[in-house]
Protein backbone atom coordinates (compact mmCIF):
# COMPACT_ATOMS: atom_id res chain seq x y z
CA UNK A 1 0.00 0.00 0.00
CA UNK A 2 2.49 2.43 0.47
CA UNK A 3 4.45 1.79 -2.53
CA UNK A 4 0.95 2.68 -4.51
CA UNK A 5 0.96 5.88 -2.22
CA UNK A 6 4.74 6.72 -3.14
CA UNK A 7 4.02 6.34 -7.36
CA UNK A 8 0.67 8.29 -6.23
CA UNK A 9 2.64 11.16 -4.52
CA UNK A 10 5.55 11.09 -7.41
CA UNK A 11 3.01 11.57 -10.12
CA UNK A 12 1.45 14.43 -8.30
CA UNK A 13 4.46 15.98 -7.35
CA UNK A 14 6.46 16.35 -10.65
CA UNK A 15 6.40 19.71 -11.76
CA UNK A 16 6.26 19.54 -15.76
CA UNK A 17 6.06 23.15 -15.87
CA UNK A 18 9.88 23.30 -14.24
CA UNK A 19 11.20 20.13 -15.97
CA UNK A 20 10.40 21.50 -19.62
CA UNK A 21 12.18 25.29 -18.00
CA UNK A 22 15.32 23.80 -17.37
CA UNK A 23 15.25 21.31 -20.40
CA UNK A 24 14.77 24.50 -22.51
CA UNK A 25 17.51 26.30 -21.17
CA UNK A 26 20.07 23.37 -21.43
CA UNK A 27 18.69 22.53 -25.00
CA UNK A 28 19.87 25.95 -26.09
CA UNK A 29 23.77 25.43 -24.66
CA UNK A 30 25.60 24.10 -27.81
CA UNK A 31 27.64 21.20 -26.22
CA UNK A 32 28.88 18.94 -28.99
CA UNK A 33 32.01 16.31 -28.00
CA UNK A 34 34.74 18.48 -27.45
CA UNK A 35 32.79 21.68 -27.16
CA UNK A 36 34.55 22.01 -23.56
CA UNK A 37 32.68 25.96 -22.91
CA UNK A 38 29.19 24.67 -23.49
CA UNK A 39 29.91 21.35 -21.46
CA UNK A 40 31.07 23.21 -18.86
CA UNK A 41 28.30 25.34 -18.77
CA UNK A 42 25.80 22.59 -18.49
CA UNK A 43 27.92 20.39 -15.91
CA UNK A 44 27.84 23.75 -14.12
CA UNK A 45 24.18 23.98 -14.07
CA UNK A 46 23.98 20.66 -12.91
CA UNK A 47 26.55 20.67 -10.05
CA UNK A 48 24.30 22.92 -8.81
CA UNK A 49 21.63 21.21 -8.56
CA UNK A 50 22.66 18.16 -7.49
CA UNK A 51 24.72 20.39 -4.77
CA UNK A 52 21.52 21.95 -3.80
CA UNK A 53 20.35 18.40 -2.81
CA UNK A 54 22.87 18.04 -0.15
CA UNK A 55 25.22 16.41 -3.19
CA UNK A 56 28.94 16.61 -2.74
CA UNK A 57 30.26 17.04 -5.98
CA UNK A 58 33.87 16.74 -8.15
CA UNK A 59 34.64 17.59 -11.26
CA UNK A 60 37.29 15.65 -13.41
CA UNK A 61 38.33 17.74 -16.26
CA UNK A 62 39.66 17.44 -19.26
CA UNK A 63 41.63 20.24 -21.37
CA UNK A 64 40.40 18.46 -24.69
CA UNK A 65 36.42 17.77 -23.39
CA UNK A 66 35.62 19.76 -20.83
CA UNK A 67 34.27 18.93 -17.34
CA UNK A 68 33.38 15.54 -16.24
CA UNK A 69 30.85 15.52 -13.03
CA UNK A 70 30.54 12.84 -10.15
CA UNK A 71 28.20 13.53 -7.15
CA UNK A 72 27.47 11.85 -4.13
CA UNK A 73 24.39 11.57 -1.86
CA UNK A 74 24.36 9.50 1.27
CA UNK A 75 21.04 7.83 2.73
CA UNK A 76 19.67 5.14 5.18
CA UNK A 77 19.66 2.36 2.94
CA UNK A 78 22.44 -0.22 2.05
CA UNK A 79 22.20 -0.10 -1.67
CA UNK A 80 24.69 1.72 -3.78
CA UNK A 81 23.08 3.53 -6.78
CA UNK A 82 25.15 4.93 -10.17
CA UNK A 83 22.59 7.12 -11.72
CA UNK A 84 24.61 7.95 -15.43
CA UNK A 85 23.91 10.60 -18.48
CA UNK A 86 26.14 12.32 -20.34
CA UNK A 87 25.91 16.19 -21.25
CA UNK A 88 27.27 15.83 -24.90
CA UNK A 89 25.47 16.07 -27.76
CA UNK A 90 26.36 15.41 -31.78
CA UNK A 91 25.61 19.03 -33.02
CA UNK A 92 28.35 21.16 -34.15
CA UNK A 93 29.28 24.26 -32.23
CA UNK A 94 26.56 27.07 -33.50
CA UNK A 95 23.81 24.45 -34.37
CA UNK A 96 21.64 25.61 -31.80
CA UNK A 97 20.78 29.16 -33.55
CA UNK A 98 19.50 27.34 -36.51
CA UNK A 99 17.50 24.47 -34.21
CA UNK A 100 16.46 26.39 -30.97
CA UNK A 101 14.45 24.65 -28.57
CA UNK A 102 10.29 24.87 -29.57
CA UNK A 103 7.31 23.27 -28.11
CA UNK A 104 5.23 21.76 -30.59
CA UNK A 105 1.69 20.18 -29.52
CA UNK A 106 2.97 17.62 -26.82
CA UNK A 107 6.34 17.55 -27.99
CA UNK A 108 9.40 19.61 -27.11
CA UNK A 109 12.24 19.64 -29.64
CA UNK A 110 15.72 20.73 -29.44
CA UNK A 111 19.28 19.50 -29.54
CA UNK A 112 20.14 16.83 -26.82
CA UNK A 113 16.54 16.61 -25.78
CA UNK A 114 16.46 13.10 -26.26
CA UNK A 115 20.25 12.05 -26.35
CA UNK A 116 20.04 12.50 -23.31
CA UNK A 117 19.38 16.30 -21.53
CA UNK A 118 15.36 14.82 -21.01
CA UNK A 119 17.02 11.99 -19.08
CA UNK A 120 19.81 13.82 -16.91
CA UNK A 121 16.77 16.01 -15.79
CA UNK A 122 14.44 13.01 -14.86
CA UNK A 123 17.22 11.63 -13.06
CA UNK A 124 17.87 15.00 -10.71
CA UNK A 125 14.06 15.76 -10.20
CA UNK A 126 13.31 12.09 -8.98
CA UNK A 127 16.48 12.55 -6.45
CA UNK A 128 15.17 16.08 -5.76
CA UNK A 129 11.32 14.22 -4.77
CA UNK A 130 13.17 11.71 -2.42
CA UNK A 131 15.36 14.09 -1.14
CA UNK A 132 12.78 16.90 -0.07
CA UNK A 133 10.80 14.40 0.84
CA UNK A 134 13.94 12.77 3.35
CA UNK A 135 13.22 9.51 1.63
CA UNK A 136 16.93 8.25 1.23
CA UNK A 137 16.17 4.30 0.37
CA UNK A 138 19.45 4.01 -1.02
CA UNK A 139 23.11 3.76 0.95
CA UNK A 140 24.50 5.92 -1.12
CA UNK A 141 24.01 7.61 -4.61
CA UNK A 142 26.60 8.18 -6.98
CA UNK A 143 25.38 10.43 -9.97
CA UNK A 144 27.81 10.36 -13.16
CA UNK A 145 27.43 12.73 -16.05
CA UNK A 146 30.29 12.83 -18.56
CA UNK A 147 31.20 14.76 -21.48
CA UNK A 148 32.64 12.22 -24.38
CA UNK A 149 30.25 9.75 -24.65
CA UNK A 150 28.86 10.36 -28.09
CA UNK A 151 32.47 9.56 -29.15
CA UNK A 152 32.90 6.27 -27.43
CA UNK A 153 33.75 7.41 -23.74
CA UNK A 154 37.27 7.26 -24.36
CA UNK A 155 38.36 9.49 -22.48
CA UNK A 156 36.15 9.41 -18.87
CA UNK A 157 35.51 5.94 -18.85
CA UNK A 158 38.88 4.73 -17.07
CA UNK A 159 37.18 7.56 -14.43
CA UNK A 160 34.00 6.06 -14.35
CA UNK A 161 34.96 2.71 -14.03
CA UNK A 162 36.99 3.60 -11.17
CA UNK A 163 34.33 5.34 -9.36
CA UNK A 164 32.24 2.52 -9.65
CA UNK A 165 34.84 0.23 -8.17
CA UNK A 166 35.85 2.87 -5.66
CA UNK A 167 32.04 3.18 -4.28
CA UNK A 168 31.19 -0.10 -4.67
CA UNK A 169 28.13 0.15 -6.91
CA UNK A 170 25.92 -2.59 -6.85
CA UNK A 171 23.32 -1.33 -9.33
CA UNK A 172 23.40 0.71 -12.24
CA UNK A 173 20.45 3.23 -13.62
CA UNK A 174 20.89 4.39 -17.48
CA UNK A 175 18.33 7.26 -18.20
CA UNK A 176 18.87 7.49 -22.35
CA UNK A 177 15.40 8.10 -23.63
CA UNK A 178 13.19 5.15 -24.46
CA UNK A 179 11.72 4.83 -28.20
CA UNK A 180 8.74 6.75 -28.26
CA UNK A 181 6.42 4.50 -30.58
CA UNK A 182 6.39 1.64 -27.29
CA UNK A 183 3.40 1.68 -25.12
CA UNK A 184 3.93 2.07 -21.55
CA UNK A 185 7.79 1.36 -19.73
CA UNK A 186 9.98 -0.18 -21.87
CA UNK A 187 13.40 -1.02 -20.09
CA UNK A 188 16.42 -1.92 -22.53
CA UNK A 189 18.47 -5.26 -20.66
CA UNK A 190 21.21 -5.19 -23.72
CA UNK A 191 22.96 -3.55 -26.13
CA UNK A 192 25.34 -3.39 -28.85
CA UNK A 193 29.17 -2.21 -28.90
CA UNK A 194 30.49 0.13 -31.25
CA UNK A 195 34.24 -0.60 -32.36
CA UNK A 196 35.22 2.58 -35.34
CA UNK A 197 38.41 2.60 -37.98
CA UNK A 198 39.76 4.84 -40.08
CA UNK A 199 41.04 3.28 -43.36
CA UNK A 200 43.44 5.09 -45.20
CA UNK A 201 44.55 3.34 -48.79
CA UNK A 202 47.40 4.70 -50.66
CA UNK A 203 47.47 4.41 -54.16
CA UNK A 204 49.96 5.57 -56.93
CA UNK A 205 49.14 9.23 -59.23
CA UNK A 206 49.32 8.49 -62.91
CA UNK A 207 46.94 9.36 -66.06
CA UNK A 208 43.73 7.71 -66.38
CA UNK A 209 43.40 7.76 -69.95
CA UNK A 210 47.04 6.49 -70.56
CA UNK A 211 46.00 3.28 -68.03
CA UNK A 212 48.73 5.09 -65.86
CA UNK A 213 48.76 4.70 -61.75
CA UNK A 214 46.77 2.93 -59.43
CA UNK A 215 43.69 4.31 -58.18
CA UNK A 216 43.31 4.54 -54.72
CA UNK A 217 39.28 5.00 -54.36
CA UNK A 218 38.87 2.00 -56.39
CA UNK A 219 41.23 -0.11 -54.19
CA UNK A 220 39.15 1.19 -51.50
CA UNK A 221 35.31 0.19 -52.90
CA UNK A 222 36.42 -3.08 -53.58
CA UNK A 223 37.67 -3.27 -50.04
CA UNK A 224 34.45 -1.79 -48.23
CA UNK A 225 31.88 -3.47 -50.29
CA UNK A 226 34.21 -7.06 -49.15
CA UNK A 227 33.95 -5.65 -45.79
CA UNK A 228 29.93 -5.84 -46.13
CA UNK A 229 29.83 -9.05 -47.08
CA UNK A 230 31.84 -10.05 -44.13
CA UNK A 231 29.74 -8.12 -41.68
CA UNK A 232 26.19 -9.28 -43.24
CA UNK A 233 27.38 -13.54 -42.68
CA UNK A 234 26.86 -12.39 -39.27
CA UNK A 235 23.13 -11.46 -37.70
CA UNK A 236 24.03 -9.69 -35.09
CA UNK A 237 26.49 -7.50 -36.74
CA UNK A 238 26.11 -4.17 -38.80
CA UNK A 239 28.75 -1.54 -39.98
CA UNK A 240 28.22 1.96 -41.15
CA UNK A 241 30.67 3.84 -43.59
CA UNK A 242 31.05 7.77 -43.26
CA UNK A 243 33.57 10.58 -44.09
CA UNK A 244 34.34 8.84 -47.60
CA UNK A 245 37.40 10.43 -49.33
CA UNK A 246 39.55 10.04 -52.23
CA UNK A 247 41.42 12.12 -55.55
CA UNK A 248 41.10 15.24 -53.76
CA UNK A 249 38.02 18.06 -54.72
CA UNK A 250 37.06 16.02 -57.58
CA UNK A 251 38.56 18.85 -60.20
CA UNK A 252 41.35 16.85 -61.01
CA UNK A 253 39.33 13.69 -62.59
CA UNK A 254 42.05 12.64 -65.36
CA UNK A 255 44.71 11.93 -62.48
CA UNK A 256 43.92 8.51 -60.53
CA UNK A 257 43.03 9.24 -57.09
CA UNK A 258 46.85 8.37 -55.25
CA UNK A 259 44.87 8.52 -51.58
CA UNK A 260 41.37 7.55 -50.56
CA UNK A 261 40.34 6.89 -47.26
CA UNK A 262 36.67 6.36 -45.05
CA UNK A 263 35.57 5.47 -41.62
CA UNK A 264 33.90 2.37 -40.79
CA UNK A 265 32.22 2.03 -37.29
CA UNK A 266 30.38 -1.56 -36.11
CA UNK A 267 28.20 -2.81 -34.42
CA UNK A 268 28.18 -6.24 -32.76
CA UNK A 269 25.60 -8.23 -30.60
CA UNK A 270 27.16 -10.66 -28.82
CA UNK A 271 30.64 -10.79 -27.10
CA UNK A 272 31.97 -13.30 -30.05
CA UNK A 273 30.89 -10.98 -32.90
CA UNK A 274 32.55 -8.07 -30.93
CA UNK A 275 36.26 -10.38 -31.02
CA UNK A 276 35.68 -11.01 -34.60
CA UNK A 277 35.76 -7.31 -36.35
CA UNK A 278 39.62 -7.13 -36.13
CA UNK A 279 39.49 -10.66 -38.15
CA UNK A 280 37.41 -9.29 -40.74
CA UNK A 281 39.57 -6.41 -41.25
CA UNK A 282 42.45 -8.30 -41.86
CA UNK A 283 40.15 -10.00 -44.75
CA UNK A 284 40.82 -6.55 -46.25
CA UNK A 285 44.11 -6.17 -46.39
CA UNK A 286 45.28 -7.95 -49.11
CA UNK A 287 44.48 -7.07 -52.11
CA UNK A 288 42.21 -9.88 -53.87
CA UNK A 289 40.81 -7.90 -56.66
CA UNK A 290 42.82 -6.82 -60.13
CA UNK A 291 41.71 -2.95 -59.24
CA UNK A 292 43.74 -3.39 -55.51
CA UNK A 293 47.30 -4.67 -56.86
CA UNK A 294 49.67 -2.63 -55.52
CA UNK A 295 47.69 -0.25 -53.25
CA UNK A 296 47.96 -0.53 -49.29
CA UNK A 297 46.08 -0.20 -46.83
CA UNK A 298 46.12 1.03 -43.20
CA UNK A 299 43.68 0.46 -40.32
CA UNK A 300 44.02 2.48 -37.61
CA UNK A 301 41.45 1.70 -34.56
CA UNK A 302 39.78 5.02 -33.77
CA UNK A 303 37.57 4.59 -30.81
CA UNK A 304 35.40 1.63 -29.22
CA UNK A 305 33.27 0.73 -26.47
CA UNK A 306 33.24 -2.41 -24.15
CA UNK A 307 31.52 -5.41 -25.60
CA UNK A 308 28.09 -5.75 -26.13
CA UNK A 309 26.28 -7.27 -23.19
CA UNK A 310 22.94 -9.48 -23.00
CA UNK A 311 20.93 -9.40 -20.15
CA UNK A 312 22.07 -11.76 -17.29
CA UNK A 313 20.30 -13.42 -14.11
CA UNK A 314 20.62 -9.72 -12.21
CA UNK A 315 19.82 -7.97 -15.35
CA UNK A 316 16.55 -9.61 -15.73
CA UNK A 317 15.82 -9.36 -11.66
CA UNK A 318 15.93 -5.64 -12.06
CA UNK A 319 13.65 -5.90 -15.16
CA UNK A 320 11.45 -7.80 -13.01
CA UNK A 321 11.36 -5.11 -10.14
CA UNK A 322 10.62 -2.79 -12.57
CA UNK A 323 7.85 -4.60 -13.85
CA UNK A 324 6.13 -4.63 -10.49
CA UNK A 325 6.54 -1.04 -10.51
CA UNK A 326 5.07 -0.70 -13.82
CA UNK A 327 1.72 -2.95 -12.75
CA UNK A 328 1.09 -0.70 -9.38
CA UNK A 329 0.74 2.32 -11.99
CA UNK A 330 -1.15 0.30 -14.56
CA UNK A 331 1.24 0.74 -17.41
CA UNK A 332 2.23 -2.21 -19.78
CA UNK A 333 5.37 -3.65 -19.48
CA UNK A 334 8.19 -4.41 -21.90
CA UNK A 335 12.08 -5.45 -21.63
CA UNK A 336 14.07 -5.17 -25.43
CA UNK A 337 17.75 -5.28 -26.38
CA UNK A 338 18.69 -2.14 -28.15
CA UNK A 339 21.18 -1.57 -31.45
CA UNK A 340 22.60 1.28 -29.84
CA UNK A 341 25.57 1.54 -27.14
CA UNK A 342 25.80 3.86 -24.36
CA UNK A 343 28.16 3.95 -20.86
CA UNK A 344 25.68 1.17 -19.89
CA UNK A 345 28.21 -1.12 -21.81
CA UNK A 346 30.71 0.16 -19.07
CA UNK A 347 29.10 -0.85 -16.43
CA UNK A 348 28.30 -4.67 -17.75
CA UNK A 349 31.80 -4.15 -18.75
CA UNK A 350 32.59 -4.36 -14.73
CA UNK A 351 29.92 -6.70 -13.66
CA UNK A 352 27.77 -4.36 -12.79
CA UNK A 353 23.60 -5.05 -13.60
CA UNK A 354 22.58 -2.05 -15.23
CA UNK A 355 18.95 -0.92 -16.79
CA UNK A 356 18.97 1.31 -19.13
CA UNK A 357 16.28 3.55 -21.47
CA UNK A 358 14.98 5.23 -18.34
CA UNK A 359 14.79 8.52 -19.34
CA UNK A 360 11.90 9.87 -21.22
CA UNK A 361 10.38 9.26 -24.31
CA UNK A 362 11.49 10.45 -27.05
CA UNK A 363 12.37 10.26 -30.35
CA UNK A 364 14.67 12.18 -33.71
CA UNK A 365 18.20 11.47 -32.20
CA UNK A 366 20.99 12.67 -33.74
CA UNK A 367 19.27 15.06 -36.28
CA UNK A 368 18.72 17.88 -35.33
CA UNK A 369 15.18 19.10 -36.87
CA UNK A 370 13.69 16.02 -35.15
CA UNK A 371 15.12 15.32 -31.74
CA UNK A 372 12.35 15.44 -29.31
CA UNK A 373 10.95 14.27 -26.19
CA UNK A 374 7.26 13.65 -25.38
CA UNK A 375 5.93 16.29 -22.60
CA UNK A 376 2.34 15.12 -20.51
CA UNK A 377 1.22 12.12 -19.28
CA UNK A 378 3.77 9.69 -20.82
CA UNK A 379 6.62 12.10 -18.79
CA UNK A 380 4.81 11.84 -15.99
CA UNK A 381 4.30 8.15 -15.87
CA UNK A 382 7.88 7.76 -16.61
CA UNK A 383 9.01 10.21 -13.35
CA UNK A 384 6.45 8.26 -11.69
CA UNK A 385 8.00 4.51 -12.75
CA UNK A 386 11.78 6.12 -11.94
CA UNK A 387 10.73 7.24 -8.35
CA UNK A 388 9.81 3.95 -7.64
CA UNK A 389 11.65 1.71 -9.14
CA UNK A 390 14.90 3.38 -6.96
CA UNK A 391 12.46 2.71 -4.10
CA UNK A 392 12.07 -0.89 -4.74
CA UNK A 393 15.72 -1.84 -5.72
CA UNK A 394 16.71 -0.12 -2.47
CA UNK A 395 14.11 -2.36 -0.37
CA UNK A 396 14.20 -5.74 -2.86
CA UNK A 397 17.82 -5.66 -4.18
CA UNK A 398 19.33 -8.95 -2.74
CA UNK A 399 23.49 -8.46 -2.41
ZN1 LIG B 1 23.17 9.33 -25.53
Amino acid sequence: MIQVSLLQQAYTWFDERRFVEMLMRLSAINSGTHDTVGINTKVDLYQEWLRSLGFETRLFPSTEYGNNLAAVGEGEGKVALALFGHVDTVYPVGSVSQHPPRIEKDQLYGLGTSDMHGGNLLLTEALRFLVERNLKPYGKVLVLLNNDEEWASMHSRPWMQRLLLEHAIHVGLEFESQEEWIRGINVTVGRRSQSAYHLTVRGKEGHAGLGEGISAVDALLFKLLRLRELVAQYEGMSINITGLFGGGDGMHYTTRAGDAGATVSFRATSPQEYFKIGKLLNRIVANEEPEEQGSEITITPFNHTPPPYLPTPQISHLAELGRSVAEELGLPFTTGLKGSTSDANAFADVGIPVLASLGPMGGGDHNATEEHILLGDPLREKFAFVVGLIDRVCALWKM
